[in-house]
């Protein structure tokens, strides 16, 4: 479709509304947390809800992107390895997104340079204007008219985040793309929001415009005009402020959001709704009983009742980014069982040394989680925290490396396999108690694990998690790794107590294990964590957690 052309009668546009969310001034305002809020309200005011979020990087997708650099990679149902925002929406939105609803400009150009090398441009001089930008457009069409909320039916709302900060190079031809964009839907059907900080400065603490003056005027350089403005702030915005953002970025005032720091994330969406970002979403969003449901979340989160410490195993301590599904996942248990959450984390590493303060820190908490991941630092410390959870009988939930790590632990320990290790770690261990799985890829890195939603069938009837799991037969949640527990020490491993409860459709290959007479000592080989919603926490999650606050699960 050419520049500024109509859309056709039977587009699937003709009822959508779109929501295009972009970012000033610098990275990391929680563009991603208005976007899901904006997502909560639309869906309030009734309406079948999507999003996508535009990622102006090269790569393919985040499957390759270090958890330190970027955050969790988020897996969906699909196999799709996205950036973690494509979980704010999940959680926020009920949604389960599609890898197509995470557009990059690596699959952009990947795209068109295939094209061109079929001869679909013959004769033509491929350009990012009008090639890129009619990709990206029609990607953005497309994907808009996919379900995701679990209807089955054409959704009527899409939230667009596009990553990363206007002016940046990398997402010109993004920015030109939904300039156009606003022709090709109409302009009464799609609303511009432009989230912006607004810092504090001198003695008195004046709220200063001029940052957000600046994006907006590029913004507006580059032929969008933001309909409506999000400042992040620490305190609400003055009347002034407001006023001055208004004047100087040709917005009315009421279009002004102060996007102030609140107790806690379920009142972002309240926050922007008190503020009428709903008149200019043009939507009511009373129409359902959702707004009314997060003001009780957002009450309930506020009044939490006793502290329940979970120690987190892991090597990305630092970045609580890297574990972001993970500590929603927690969160969102902590919630049904009425407790504060307290995470302390532990350098996995630090373990090793037995005097080392971590220890202190791990004999203090209620429970134990090691969570998934990659690479050999930090392995033998995990190991040492399975061990201590397994024979301290501590509640423990192991998430795929987690899973394999205790495997490996009771093996040396337990069934006396001395040097058991995974092939990851070792290659030439004597005892291999995770090993490679045959199907994987040694030699392409990307998109090559066993990925997204697959079945796990439960072996026996009387266990945790599976009542955990309401009592059904068969789960389906998502995965990412390469190596498995080997096939061939299972026998072994069950006749000691270590018990693999849930198991694929094949019967072969484990999923998940429990521990005989342990309160609760669950690893999953798949990652229940993108799952995991505020009013529906994930199962492991939630027994690990009602363990920990001293119920029997
Ligand atoms: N590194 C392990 C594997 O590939 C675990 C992966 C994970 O924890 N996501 O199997």
């Amino acid at each position: 479709m050419l520049k500024g052309e109509a859309r056709p009668p039977q587009s699937p546009l003709k009822d959508m509304k779109y929501v295009v969310v972009s970012g000033g001034v610098l990275s990391g305002l929680g563009k991603g947390v208005t976007a899901s809020s904006i997502g909560v309200l639309l869906k309030s005011a009734g309406l079948r809800v999507t999003a996508v979020k535009i990622d102006p990087y090269l790569n393919s997708d985040a499957g390759t992107m270090s958890p330190f650099e970027h955050g969790e990679v988020f897996v969906l149902d699909d196999g799709g390895e996205a950036d973690l925002d494509l979980g704010n929406y999940e959680r926020f939105c009920g949604l389960d997104l599609y890898k197509d609803n995470n557009i990059t400009t690596g699959k952009i150009y990947s795209q068109v340079i295939e094209a061109e090398r079929r001869g679909d441009y013959l004769g033509k001089t491929v350009q990012v204007i009008p090639h890129i930008t009619d990709a990206i457009q029609d990607w953005i069409e497309r994907i808009s008219a996919v379900s995701a909320d679990g209807s089955g039916e054409t959704p009527e709302a899409c939230v667009i985040e596009l990553g990363g900060t206007v002016g940046d190079i990398e997402s010109s031809p993004f920015i030109e793309a939904l300039r156009q964009f606003q022709f090709r839907v109409g302009r009464e059907n799609i609303c511009f929001v432009h989230v912006s900080l607004v810092p504090v400065m001198g003695p008195v603490g004046e709220q200063k415009t001029k940052p957000t003056q600046h994006t907006v005027k590029e913004l507006r350089g580059l032929g969008i005009t933001p309909d409506v403005i999000v400042c992040r702030a620490e305190a609400p915005l003055a009347k002034e402020t407001r006023e001055k953002l208004a004047a100087f970025c040709h917005v009315s005032p009421n279009a002004v959001m102060s996007a102030h720091d609140v107790s806690n994330i379920y009142r972002v969406p309240l926050l922007l709704r008190d503020q009428g970002i709903c008149d200019a979403l043009d939507i009511d969003c009373n129409a359902t009983d959702l707004m009314s449901r997060w003001e009780d979340m957002a009450d309930r989160v506020d009044n939490l009742g006793d502290d329940v410490h979970i120690a987190m195993v892991g090597k990305y301590t630092g970045l609580s980014d890297s574990y972001l599904s993970v500590i929603k996942g927690l969160e969102h248990a902590s919630y049904a069982v009425n407790r504060t959450l307290v995470i302390d984390w532990i350098e996995a590493e630090n373990l090793v040394d037995t005097t080392h303060s971590d220890w202190d820190v791990l004999r203090n908490a209620h429970g134990i989680l090691v969570p998934g991941g990659f690479g050999v630092r930090g392995i033998e410390g995990k190991i040492l925290a399975a061990e201590y959870a397994r024979t301290n009988q501590v509640p423990y939930l192991g998430i795929c490396l987690g899973l394999q790590v205790a495997t490996i632990e009771f093996c040396r320990n337990v069934l006396d396999l001395e040097g058991a290790n995974s092939t990851e770690f070792d290659e030439n261990t004597p005892n291999p108690a995770v090993v490679f799985m045959p199907e994987i890829s040694k030699t392409h890195l990307g998109g090559t694990m066993r990925l997204g939603s697959r079945p796990t069938i439960f072996q026996v009837d009387d266990c945790m998690t599976k009542r955990l799991y309401g009592g059904v037969s068969q789960v389906d949640e998502r995965h990412r790794h390469r190596y498995e527990v080997n096939p061939d020490l299972i026998e072994k491993i069950e006749s000691a107590g270590l018990v693999y409860v849930g198991k694929d459709e094949t019967g072969q290959r484990c999923e998940i294990f429990e521990l005989r007479g342990h309160p609760y000592y669950v690893g999953v080989q798949y990652h229940p964590e993108f799952k995991s919603r505020p009013e529906k926490p994930s199962p492991p999650f939630l027994g690990l957690l009602k363990a920990a606050s001293g119920e029997t699960v």
